[in-house]
């Protein structure tokens, strides 16, 4: 069977079956066309009580918007629709709880220029725009994407790079926002030939939700400046198997014969993907669609997410069933951004029983155990930081003495 007879065209349902193809598939279309608006989400859909008083709130914390396209995703039959509880607003999203915060992983401690993230020495988060083509209800940078909250943030280009510039230890940037693909392309290549003409940045990486969204923005004059300016690695956010269609396997293709390596970010969400069977489908349909699955995230503790939230512990157990179980360029590392800005933190089943002085000894994915030989002699030039009171100890690192 091919790749692509895994993945279907979505079936356009009302109000857009007469739309002309050609403006369907048109991405100024689709964005002109989103849907912004109770009254347009009524006309839609059967909007349960939650989600009509969390669109009343919406636009005061983060704006709703919905391209045409990944609405029509939505079986609208399901009031549990996977895509449609990440888009629609619901009441939980005002209420705070104590943990959350408005900026949960720190990034305002990091950020020496308004723009610019500079949180591990060699590398950078560049925030080039607060929109996006549609709103994820558990956004971590709802404080400032979509501009609803008053925090008036306004990209300047020129600071961001003359920060890049005046600091030689950044040799990576990661260019997000909002979507760094709803710039135009003329400033998508201004700002790419930029930062190639800065001689210590090697490595350049967009994090997008495009491809999702609005796949037909990936077309043949996007790609090509990313081709002029690659290697250009693009980290996309795909949740659920509901959002790998046949287009955004199209749009996948058409990047990655550009050269664009591409890896896959997921939330870890409440009755969206929080089950191993959604996950493995997920992961294998990314596989095909050449996308590597590189972080399943524990979602940030960002206000108002609790009703999306899982408990850690569901993430490492999500992982262990699929461990083994499944191909491992598969598994994604599943991490948590740590609260307050420690950075992402990887969280991982323990397969480690004990390390004792002979041989290390683990469990497999079906919890048999094996053993491995230490090399005596590599114990003399590593120390092994490990507790040794904790049989099950999972924090165990080699240091180099
Ligand atoms: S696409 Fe990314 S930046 Fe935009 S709302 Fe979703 S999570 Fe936030």
């Amino acid at each position: 069977m091919h790749a692509s007879e895994f993945f279907q065209e979505s079936a356009i349902q009302n109000p857009w079956t007469e739309v002309d193809k050609a403006d369907w598939n048109d991405w100024k279309w689709q964005l002109k066309n989103r849907i912004t608006s109770l009254e347009q989400l009524e006309e839609l859909l059967e909007l349960s009580p939650d989600e009509r008083a969390g669109c009343h709130f919406a636009n005061k914390k983060l704006a709703l918007a919905i391209t045409p396209y990944f609405f029509n995703l939505i079986n609208r039959a399901d009031p549990k629709d996977p895509i449609r509880q990440q888009v629609i607003p619901r009441i939980q999203e005002t209420q705070t709880h104590e943990e959350e915060s408005i900026d949960p992983v720190g990034e305002e401690g990091s950020s020496p220029v308004e723009g610019i993230v500079h949180r591990y020495p060699d590398r950078v988060l560049f925030l080039v725009t607060d929109r996006c083509a549609a709103y994820c209800r558990y956004c971590t940078r709802s404080r400032l994407v979509s501009n609803a909250q008053a925090y008036n943030f306004h990209p300047k280009y020129e600071a961001g790079l003359e920060y890049i510039r005046a600091n030689p230890q950044i040799r990576d940037v990661l260019l997000s926002g909002g979507d760094p693909l709803l710039l135009s392309n003329n400033k998508l290549d201004s700002l790419l030939s930029a930062l190639r003409e800065i001689k210590h940045v090697e490595f350049i990486r967009i994090g997008s939700r495009i491809p999702v969204f609005l796949p037909q923005r990936i077309d043949s004059e996007l790609c090509a400046i990313l081709k002029k300016h690659g290697p250009i690695w693009m980290s996309i956010h795909v949740n659920h198997p509901n959002e790998c269609s046949a287009e955004l396997k199209q749009a996948c293709d058409h990047l990655a014969f550009a050269g664009v390596p591409l890896g896959n970010q997921s939330v870890l969400l409440k009755g969206i993907n929080n089950q191993a069977e959604i996950l493995k489908n997920l992961i294998h349909k990314l596989l095909l669609m050449r996308v590597r699955p590189y972080y399943l995230y524990q979602c940030d503790l960002i206000n108002g997410s609790a009703h999306l939230r899982t408990d850690p512990r569901e993430g490492i157990a999500l992982i262990q069933a699929l461990r083994g179980h499944t191909t491992g360029y598969a598994i994604p590392q599943f991490v948590i951004d740590a609260p307050g800005g420690g950075g992402k933190i990887p969280i991982n089943p323990n397969y480690i029983e004990s390390i004792n002085e002979d041989a290390i000894v683990m469990k497999n994915y079906e919890g048999k155990r094996y053993s491995y030989p230490l090399n005596p002699q590599a114990t003399t030039d590593l120390q092994l930081n490990c507790d040794p009171n904790t049989e099950d100890s999972d924090w165990i690192e080699p240091i180099l003495a």
